[in-house]
């Protein structure tokens, strides 16, 4: 298949140089991008959140957004992709190691490949189980960075219990998931961690806000604890690719009654309907 280095499409190959610093320091910023029936989903939000990460982190982008926008659509069509993602990062570039930046006419390496994945039907469905572990991140969440340890070693505690994620927590606080947004809802409204240098502020996370807006479903972007969730009515998780998981167990307690709840499930088909032509199921 095909990906892209800098601004060029070409035979996917190996071609990450060892001083790389997205190699050496996981100095860099991504992107995964939906992509359903062809086309990508919330594209425009993907490229404004890389935009502000590079920003926060001082990473000059090579060239604009909208030319890597571009390049990726172009991406997705080379490598004829239906259904699956797009991952695409960028590193500050190729230098000497040394942990100060690089001299500034170091160019950023951008690079992007696409990969067939189909939705999660069955999980989105039927639910799945988290484990908690606790939420040993740095303070600055929000942005998307290569630095991913943290979440590697968590998501590794779920893998090993069968469980779909690791739900984190700072102290009593639930912020996220290893790789997702997390939301509980109590008495009809929901409840999720505000978007603040805790947690990483989720395309899908957003998306369902604005949706709950227009189901008239009340959303407190408000912190709660490891026992308000534990004693919520519903809990899930969302993540691109993911879109909406039902969780119906946190370690050994069961949520409710251990079944996909309404307001969950409401979410998740006027979430499905932003791509609707693509839902065979
Ligand atoms: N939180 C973390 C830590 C993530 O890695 C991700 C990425 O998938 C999310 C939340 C969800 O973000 P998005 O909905 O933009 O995929």
């Amino acid at each position: 298949s095909k990906m892209l280095y800098n601004d060029q499409i070409m035979e996917r190959d190996n071609v990450i140089d060892i001083e790389d610093r997205g190699y050496q320091f996981g100095d860099g910023i991504y992107e995964v991008i939906g992509v359903y029936d062809g086309e990508p989903l919330m594209m425009d939000e993907h490229m404004q959140r890389l935009e502000r990460s590079a920003r926060e982190l001082r990473l000059t982008l090579p060239t604009l957004v909208s030319d890597i926008k571009n390049k990726l659509e172009k991406l997705v069509e080379a490598n004829g992709l239906v259904e699956g993602i797009i991952y695409m990062q960028v590193s500050r570039g190729i230098a000497s190691r040394e942990h100060g930046f690089p001299h500034p006419d170091t160019s950023a390496v951008t690079v992007a490949y696409t990969r067939e994945e189909k939705r999660e039907t069955s999980l989105e469905n039927q639910g799945g189980k988290a484990v908690l572990t606790d939420d040993i991140r740095w303070l600055r969440c929000d942005i998307k960075t290569l630095n991913l340890l943290p979440n590697v070693m968590a998501k590794q505690k779920a893998v090993e219990n069968n469980a779909v994620e690791a739900i984190l927590h700072r102290g009593d606080i639930v912020t996220e998931a290893s790789a997702s947004n997390v939301f509980m809802i109590k008495d009809g409204e929901l409840y999720t961690h505000p978007a603040n240098n805790y947690i990483l502020n989720g395309i899908t996370r957003r998306k369902i806000i604005q949706l709950c807006d227009e189901l008239n479903l009340k959303v407190n972007e408000q912190t709660y604890t490891v026992n308000d969730l534990l004693n919520a009515d519903e809990v899930f998780i969302s993540a691109t690719k993911l879109d909406i998981i039902p969780i119906l167990k946190v370690d050994d307690h069961v949520i409710a009654d251990g079944k996909p709840g309404e307001i969950t499930n409401q979410v998740l088909q006027a979430f499905r309907s932003l791509y609707q032509k693509s839902v065979k199921n």
